[in-house]
């Protein structure tokens, strides 16, 4: 789960890593009220996305009318397809330099990175490509973690002032924790400004919670979700208890395992070359216990999504055997009814594999269409949504 800039310095003041926290409000009015109290501050826009400032979504106020015509403005506005429904009002200090700062997961090299530059403020990846020695990337060991040590080494590295040398180490090792005892796989500041005075603060922060970690480790970043801004199918999911992701293609995708599923998606992909260029709408893994209820329900979620044009039911039989997959794809067209109104193109194989598509076969269901290997299903499904 990607978090608010609010919501990340929340986290910030928790763990000891410098930050004005402000005030979150959903009205100019109360924008305006912010400002009453803080005096000279800044207004911006709540989107989890970058680039904010560049938008026009992060304006300074001297006055609170100022604030209440920022707020008004920015209110409603757009920002990379995101709709601004609040915004954070913070007291504005000037910031005489930014930084940039990051901890994060880096799968490819398993193990954790940190990324520091001086040139902060703006997009890091333009740091990257117009000056790229400015920007450092040191390897952090999962079982070392930052000790003082090493924090002292990153801010050495990345060439942070002298003065601020005691405050950078300090603030590192903050943000460490962050990392670590939230279970962030990111944690970034940009920009970390040296303020008037020679202080460091988080004037930005984004920060990235594992999922995986949040059901039973941390009950408490339940409340960081904001349920009217999630996306309406994937919050059906995951009410129903679903593994899914909307994606943007036409080929709805049920199947059972992760892996399978992955796979799928490449399938499809790749056979929606020759139809069109269609592509997968979701990734949806019913798990092992596919019975008519689960099968069902992910029918439904897929089904509700607009963009699909057909939908592909990729199942390899194991503990679930085949033929009870497809008594639920039974079960599941009569739980939906008239609600079930596009293709399904259904590939079965391995535990039951006979019975189940005896089974199908039997059914003899208008909408569906048994194709017996993975690629002959995928093209069948690509072209059906191509049709459509
Ligand atoms: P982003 O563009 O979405 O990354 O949003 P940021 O929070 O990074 O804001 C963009 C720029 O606005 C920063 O680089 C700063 O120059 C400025 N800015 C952001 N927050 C503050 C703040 O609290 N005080 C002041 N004075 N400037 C800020
Ligand atoms: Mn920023």
């Amino acid at each position: 789960m990607d978090l608010m800039e609010y919501q990340a310095k929340e986290l910030f003041a928790k763990h000891g890593v410098t930050t004005t926290l402000g005030k979150v409000v959903e009205t100019a009015e109360d924008a305006r009220a912010a400002a009453e109290e803080f005096g000279f501050c800044v207004v911006k826009a709540q989107v989890k996305a970058g680039g904010r400032g560049k938008a026009g979504g992060v304006k300074l106020a001297k006055t609170p009318e100022e604030a209440f015509e920022h707020a008004s403005n920015i209110l409603g506005m757009e920002i990379k397809g995101l709709t601004v429904n609040r915004v954070l009002v913070t007291p504005a200090t000037p910031p005489v330099e930014e930084y940039y700062f990051s901890f994060l997961l880096d799968r490819s090299n398993r193990s954790h990175l940190c990324i520091a530059s001086v040139e902060g403020g703006v997009e890091i990846e333009e740091v990257a490509k117009t000056n790229p020695d400015a920007v450092k990337k040191i390897p952090v060991d999962a079982l070392e973690g930052v000790t003082p040590e090493k924090a002292a080494a990153i801010v050495d590295e990345a060439k942070f002032p002298a003065e601020l040398r005691d405050q950078a180490i300090e603030m590192v090792q903050r943000l460490w924790e962050v990392y670590v005892e939230e279970d962030a796989t990111l944690v970034e500041v940009n920009p970390l400004a040296r303020l008037e005075g020679d202080k460091l603060e988080a004037l930005d922060g984004k920060v990235s919670l594992d999922d995986n970690a949040s059901e039973i480790r941390h009950p408490d970043h339940h409340a960081f979700e904001i349920r009217e801004e999630a996306d309406p199918l994937e919050a059906k999911a995951k009410d129903k208890g679903l593994n899914y992701v909307k994606l943007d293609g036409a080929v709805g995708i049920i199947g059972n395992g992760a892996g399978l599923v992955m796979s799928t998606l490449d399938v499809v992909a790749y056979a929606g070359e020759a139809h069109g260029g269609v592509k997968p709408a979701n990734f949806l893994d019913i798990g092992g216990g596919a019975n008519a209820q689960v099968m069902a329900d992910g029918l439904d979620v897929i089904l509700n999504d607009e963009q699909v044009k057909s939908v592909f039911v990729n199942v390899f039989g194991g503990i679930t055997a085949c033929d009870e997959v497809a008594n639920g794809i039974k079960g599941a067209l009569e739980i939906l009814g008239d609600a079930a109104t596009k293709p399904l193109v259904v590939r079965l194989d391995g535990n039951n594999v006979e019975e189940g598509r005896r089974i199908l076969n039997e059914l003899n269901h208008p909408l569906v269409t048994q194709v017996d290997t993975m690629d002959g299903a995928a093209d069948k499904a690509a072209e059906l949504a191509h049709q459509a």
